[in-house]
């Protein structure tokens, strides 16, 4: 073990998080099925998987033996089975977005390559689980399940098909190619479907038996697009195509297939009606994948977590050990420390792992949000049916529910004398109020954390292959780093990239439901700052305040030109607003998960002697974050609020105009080019009279003036966070660690 004396245990970070610490944080403690699910999902992560990438397994595109042989492991672990209700082979009952999270984390911690291939199969039957009729969940879902000893049937093994061949189906998936017509009909039969579908970059295609496929109406007698379902097996063109020559995530299988298949008309995933001769389906394409994405993005977020936290231990071990050639012995700083004696190398190395953390905490928060959210959607969907609301006449009556949502966030947010406490427990006795305030802030965290996780997490993954030097870019890398990186840039953009989210949060961060409950945090933040100015609350809270602010600015300012800021073609304003709120979230979810370990720890004697230590160095980087976030919030709102303005009378002679000439000649000599070299344009008698300076400040704050303080107060918060950062540093210095990694490398 490398223990390197500590001066203050209780205070001091002494080993990596344990489960123990996990658990609390991500809230499963007392879900014994889960621990044994991380166990298991570890155990093939850490053995098959990493010995196959040890191997080389990474270097084919092809669908070889080895590969193949991981679906056994998944199968027998019970990773196949988890996504499964009971009565269909699973062990899990309830909802399942927390325990496929976490084996998606388990599984990316090595490899997200297997972890994908293992949840591809539970997207390719994810619109059947979530839009399928009863027969298609039994004869589909059901038949996923690993054979039992003795069994003899074929395991269902599924793929998603909805992205095609250039110039169709991408981001924009309403762009169908495929297309399904009526194949035969006869009177009083059911219609057999002719489908054509041609697939681009289709996981698990290597091995799939059963395609749910995204196809348009090419018939008069069919409404719409749906998804069907295909199987090998059914009459006329099963071609798997060629793999995908991938960079990336190699232990998934990715081939490009064409389909030309005679299937019935009882395929169309949730059913179809019949009326005035036309094949009407249940649920149109999209309506279906809205209802995927939104559960399943949420994992592929948690990949990239995983991997930048599991950068941790090998960078530490790979910086201590790397001076030890020399001539320093055994107990000097350099043999001891080696790059960790240098401050650049733990300041970054302390970025990683809070960016790992805050993304991981965003990420497992989202998760048990459609945990909390599936049975009330349940609810909704059957309220709905029973009172025969489709379509506009469905939304009218939410509306009146979330307009209830509504009353009910805000009596919640009046202080506890104030809140009338009868109506307040009588709107929260209704589900449908519940779902649709939880449905507001699923509709926010679920594209927050497929971007933020992997789209920031991608390029903090290089600053962790960077602390590795050269070995950063070998496949001899301890932790396989190099391939993480790569690998993270395909979690940004599978499920829909960046711009998809984007796009998504630019629609749903400005709803009133989820805004409302975002001042509710501001609140929440800022009595934390009270409690805990050590986490950084305090800066946050004015950092989401200045959001805010900005986002209600834009709505109705304009730019220099008179058009609107806030439109849905106005990308440059709406997207890097979107990507300024997840930084709030993750960095808000972070301290909300430190301030549970803190509390309930105290409760797990198994965690008496570390947990001061763990929750200190945890709250160190909770600041570090938080300042982070902050300064990313200030930077995108200044250029957002000031830089749709023209800048005033710039001309030759003063190239420092943003300076009146007062300011001027107090910084003359203070910063380059005041000074006498530079005299030729920046002499201040040289500023003509007519120069805005000389009237008053080149930029104009009227109607800005909450904005400038607002922001001031934010940089005045970022008090203490680089000495967070040092004694976070500090503390990699002195952790323990252990000898080697406990996977092969
Ligand atoms: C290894 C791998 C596995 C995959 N597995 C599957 C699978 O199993 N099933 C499946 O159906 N698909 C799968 N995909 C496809 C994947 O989901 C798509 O590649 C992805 O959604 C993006 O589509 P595209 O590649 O056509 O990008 P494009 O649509 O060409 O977009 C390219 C870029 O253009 C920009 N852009 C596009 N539209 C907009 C916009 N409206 N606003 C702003 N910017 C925009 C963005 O920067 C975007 O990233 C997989 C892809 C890969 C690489």
């Amino acid at each position: 073990m490398n223990v390197i004396a500590e001066e203050k245990p209780s205070l001091t970070l002494t080993t990596l998080p344990s489960d123990d610490i996990r658990q609390i944080m991500w809230r499963f403690a007392d879900r014994y099925e889960l621990h044994m699910l991380v166990q298991s999902a570890r155990g093939v992560a850490r053995g098959p998987v990493a010995r196959l990438v040890a191997a080389g397994g990474r270097n084919s595109h092809e669908w070889t033996a080895e590969k193949n042989a991981l679906l056994q492991h998944y199968d027998d672990s019970g990773i196949t089975a988890a996504s499964l209700e009971p009565e269909q082979g699973g062990y899990i009952a309830g909802p399942k977005n927390l325990a496929l999270a976490l084996l998606a984390f388990e599984l990316a911690w090595v490899d997200a390559g297997a972890a994908t291939g293992s949840l591809a199969g539970n997207l390719g039957l994810a619109p059947i689980h979530e839009r399928g009729t009863p027969e298609q969940r039994e004869k589909y879902v059901s038949g996923a399940a690993p054979l039992k000893p003795g069994e003899n049937r074929k395991q269902v093994r599924a793929a998603f098909a909805l992205t095609e061949p250039i110039p169709f189906v991408g981001v924009e998936t309403g762009m169908l190619a495929g297309k399904v017509r009526v194949a035969e009909w006869k009177n009083g039969d059911e219609p057999t479907l002719q489908v054509e579908k041609r697939g681009r970059f289709i996981t698990n295609m290597g091995f799939a038996n059963v395609v749910t496929a995204a196809v348009d109406s090419d018939d008069a007698k069919i409404k719409g697009s749906c998804m069907v379902i295909l199987e090998e097996g059914d009459p006329g063109i099963w071609d798997r195509g060629t793999p995908t020559k991938k960079l990336v995530h190699q232990l998934s299988s990715t081939n490009d297939p064409v389909f030309n298949l005679k299937v019935p008309a009882s395929r169309i995933v949730g059913g179809y009606t019949i009326k005035d001769g036309m094949i009407i389906p249940n649920f149109s394409h999209s309506e279906v994948i809205e209802a995927v994405f939104r559960r399943t993005r949420v994992t592929v977020g948690l990949m990239t977590s995983a991997k930048l936290l599991s950068a941790v231990e090998p960078v530490i071990l790979y910086q201590r050990r790397r001076f030890r050639g020399g001539q320093g012995a055994p107990g000097t700083p350099r043999y001891e420390l080696g790059i960790q004696q240098k401050e650049d190398a733990l300041h970054r190395l302390v970025d990683v792992w809070s960016t790992g953390e805050a993304s991981a905490s965003l990420g497992f928060e989202a998760a048990r949000l459609f945990d909390e959210l599936d049975p009330l959607e349940k609810q909704k969907d059957a309220w709905l049916a029973e009172k025969n609301l489709t379509g506009r006449a469905a939304l009218k009556e939410m509306a009146k529910k979330q307009a209830e949502a509504m009353e009910l966030v805000k009596l919640n947010s009046r202080p506890v004398g104030e809140r009338n406490l009868e109506r307040a427990a009588e709107l929260e006795a209704d589900p449908l109020v519940k779902y649709a305030v939880l449905d507001s802030l699923a509709n926010v965290l679920c594209p927050a954390c497929k971007l933020w996780n992997t789209g920031h997490g991608a390029n903090m993954m290089r600053e962790a292959v960077s602390l590795m030097g050269g070995y950063g870019v070998t496949e001899d890398c301890p932790g396989f780093l190099g391939q993480k990186w790569m690998d993270a840039q395909l979690e940004a953009t599978y499920e829909g990239p960046e711009a998809v989210q984007r796009l998504q949060l630019s629609i749903t961060m400005t709803s009133e439901l989820f805004l409302a409950q975002f001042r509710q945090w501001i609140l929440e933040m800022r009595s934390l700052a009270s409690e805990r100015p050590g986490t950084g609350a305090c800066a946050l809270a004015n950092a989401m305040r200045l959001w805010l602010w900005t986002l209600n600015h834009v709505q109705a300012a304009t730019d220099a030109d008179g058009a609107k800021l806030y439109h849905k073609t106005r990308q440059g304003v709406t997207f890097p607003l979107a990507d300024a709120l997840c930084w709030l979230l993750a960095a808000r979810q972070f301290i909300l998960d430190v301030v549970e370990l803190e509390t309930k720890g105290a409760e797990n004697p198994a965690l008496a002697d570390g947990l001061a230590g763990t929750v200190s160095f945890f709250n160190d980087l909770c600041h570090v974050q938080s300042a982070r976030a902050a300064g990313e919030v200030g930077r995108v709102c200044a250029e957002i609020v000031h830089g749709y303005n023209r800048h005033p009378a710039w001309d030759e002679k003063s190239c420092h105009a943003c300076y009146c000439a007062e300011e001027l000649s107090s910084l003359e000599g203070l910063i380059p080019g005041i000074d006498g070299s530079a005299r030729a344009y920046s002499d201040v008698s040289e500023i003509g009279e007519n120069h805005p300076c000389k009237a008053g400040p080149c930029v104009s704050f009227a109607g800005l003036e909450d904005f400038a303080l607002l922001r001031a107060k934010l940089d005045g918060c970022l008090t203490g966070c680089r000495l967070a950062k040092d004694r976070a540093a500090e503390s990699l210095t002195k952790v323990m660690t252990r000898e080697a990694l406990d996977y092969p490398m």
